[in-house]
């Protein structure tokens, strides 16, 4: 008998009262890399973007911190990109649920500060002295979707859907979740943008059509292609393929290039001189726009020509373009299909406007695509559509079944690390990867929770069991694989196995035994509620884990290697971790942060000097006791 928990997803909670509500708007967000935006199912049916007052639809993702400690998000913030580029942090999407180790080839794209404490931990970034993970900040800027979605619909917005690009993994979909949760909405699903892009189109709205499809997304700094396959209404992604580094803003670059020679200006003067720069940029931005309409791009200011005529723009971007023709035919290859067995092609993202990525895009799959819906709000749109899917307004589309609680295990400090989201299609799996914090540790204890909580000892402990015989290794070497295994009759299989020496065990239980519909309501309820203050605890707890790591692995080592340090060295370093110690005792996130940079910064010349690998290894790694 398989749980039919359906009904959990229409359950909302009016944060303003505090009471559930069953009828209540869900609007479906687009939290993109170059802009953010929210829809809604309008009265008559129809998927609609949000244009609060005219402040526009798309919502740059960009946030700026002001002197006074006054936070903007969007276009205004966008100004700030020239004029105070180290308080102002844009594709904040770049870095979420990422570590330092995942984005150390790219770190001199940012203008802003990205930290680096620990290459395997997840990056924070630095804005005056106070730091920010990538959940805060993309919640931040969920936070201004919702504020302008209740201003313009006039009623709270507590409950969204939110896109993902299809290739996010786990960890950066969870995320999502959190810098939703963090933003006040109760987050219902992530959704795959190709996913919402196909159903903007109409396309899997129909249970008994299958289809092959193709979704093209090409952003402001990135690329994406998705083939798709829909069947029964369901979605499956058969392969992504894409650049991360290739998107609109290359065209701008192209046409800046070309004028900066046409001119025969300097680079040099360019960096010296950032208002040129940035004017040369948004002039060049303005001239590829302009291209949908006219075929020549012709300003004089000053003394400096912007002329430039599409047939040469074209020109210029062609090698980019062919490019993302490249990353399809990867696409078709990885999904083990020919051209012909793609049924629709469907154009996502600003820079598909451009005529000449259209008719290339047209040429390479042998097919006119899909550009009726605008193609920077298609994602959103069809969020919205899930929205009203979930929401139960469409009686015509099948619900799956989804588990209503997050199912994951406790991590150090009592925090919950969830393994499987609520709201998850069942069956469903998946798993991640732990290791010991302490040297020589044999025993490590799995203790399995259901809820939203951060904090385990508000959820529901579910089983607790504990993965004996790991051989005896230094803390961060052994390797443990948690896996979790939802069926479809809700009954959850938890597998550890400590992946160097084979040590296994395996348990059962069943999330939905013992537990009521209304209790499960109340958890959720009490999630929302708490969000706050959770995630302060959980970002103190996590500051608190790391800082006691760094303490223990700097005292260790400098017991282990006092003779290849100085006096000095060693009493600077014992002052470090002192002033660390000290700050672990504050309760200040901040602080301890500053503390461990601090600590970090002193003591990398000794690691870089003595550490063999085996300990560098040793001193990394995500412990769960
Ligand atoms: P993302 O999904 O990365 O947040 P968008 O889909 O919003 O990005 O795309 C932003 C990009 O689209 C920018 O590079 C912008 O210059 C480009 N763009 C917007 N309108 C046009 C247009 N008419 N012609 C060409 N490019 C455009
Ligand atoms: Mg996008």
């Amino acid at each position: 008998m398989p749980v039919v928990i359906h009904i959990m997803a229409k359950v909302s909670i009016n944060l303003a009262t505090g009471s559930i509500q069953k009828e209540e708007l869900i609007v479906g967000i687009d939290l993109g890399t170059t802009n953010s935006l929210v829809a809604f199912i309008n009265p008559d049916k129809n998927p609609q973007v949000i244009n609060d007052t005219g402040k526009g639809v798309l919502v740059p993702s960009v946030v700026h911190f002001g002197p006074t400690g006054d936070i903007t998000v969007g276009n205004e913030a966008k100004d700030y990109l020239i004029t105070d580029p180290q308080n102002t942090v844009f594709s904040v999407k770049r870095l979420l649920g990422r570590s330092y180790k995942d984005i150390e080839n790219y770190k001199d794209f940012f203008s802003y500060k990205v930290i680096d404490d620990d290459s395997e931990s997840l990056v924070k970034i630095k804005v005056g002295d106070k730091f920010y993970t990538p959940i805060e900040l993309s919640g931040l800027i969920l936070k201004e979707l919702k504020v302008r979605a209740e201003h313009a619909l006039k009623t709270p917005v507590n409950r969204a859907v939110i896109t993902v690009p299809a290739y996010f993994n786990d960890s950066q979909r969870q995320a999502t979740r959190d810098a939703g949760k963090l933003a006040g909405l109760d987050v219902l699903r992530i959704v795959n943008e190709p996913t919402a892009a196909s159903l903007a189109y109409g396309i899997g709205l129909n249970p008994e059509e299958t289809k092959t499809i193709a979704v093209y997304d090409l952003g402001g700094g990135t690329f994406d292609v998705s083939i798709l396959q829909i069947q029964n209404g369901i979605f499956e992604v058969l392969s992504t393929n894409g650049n991360t580094f290739l998107g609109g803003d290359d065209f701008d670059s192209a046409i800046v290039d070309y004028w900066i020679e046409k001119n025969q200006l300097n680079k040099a003067d360019l960096i010296a001189d950032n208002k040129l720069a940035q004017r040369l940029r948004l002039k060049a931005e303005e001239a590829k726009k302009a291209f949908a309409h006219q075929s020549l791009f012709n300003e004089k200011i000053g003394d400096i020509w912007y002329t430039i005529d599409r047939n040469t723009f074209n020109e210029l971007i062609l090698p980019k373009v062919q490019e993302t023709i490249t990353c399809c035919q990867n696409a078709l290859k990885d999904a083990k299909l020919e051209i012909g067995q793609i049924d629709e092609v469907i154009m996502v993202g600003g820079s598909t406007r451009t005529a000449l990525v259209k008719k290339m895009v047209a040429e390479f799959f042998g097919r006119p695509v899909h550009d009726e819906v605008n193609p920077d709000e298609v994602v959103a749109l069809g969020a919205a559509i899930q929205a009203d899917v979930l929401a139960g307004n469409r009686s015509d589309i099948l619900l799956l079944d989804v588990t209503p609680l997050s199912l994951g295990i406790e991590t150090m400090g009592g925090l919950m690390d969830v393994i499987i989201p609520r709201n998850s299609k069942i069956p469903t799996k998946a798993g991640r990867q732990y290791t010991t914090s302490i040297d020589g540790q044999v025993n490590m204890k799995i203790a399995v929770y259901q809820g939203e909580r951060d904090l385990i000892k508000e959820n529901r402990k579910l089983a607790e069991f504990d993965l004996k015989g790991i051989p005896s290794m230094p803390a961060g070497f052994p390797k443990v694989d948690i896996n979790f295994l939802l069926n479809a009759d809700g009954i959850l299989k938890i597998q550890a196995i400590e992946l160097r020496s084979g040590v296994k065990q395996e348990v059962e239980v069943k999330p939905t035994y013992g537990i009521t519909d209304d209790q499960v309501e109340q958890m959720l309820m009490d999630s929302i509620t708490h969000a706050k203050d959770d995630v302060a605890q959980r970002m103190l707890i996590e500051a608190r884990t790391e800082g006691e790591q760094m303490t223990y692995t700097v005292e260790n080592f400098i017991k282990k290697y006092s003779n290849f340090l100085s006096i000095t060295e060693i009493s600077e370093t014992t002052q470090y971790v002192q002033k660390l110690k000290d700050a672990l005792t504050s309760g200040d996130k901040d602080l301890i942060h500053k503390s461990i940079d601090e600590l970090n910064e002193f003591t990398r010349p000794f690691a870089e000097r003595l550490m063999d690998e085996a300990i560098s290894t040793a001193m990394k790694g995500k412990s769960i006791e």
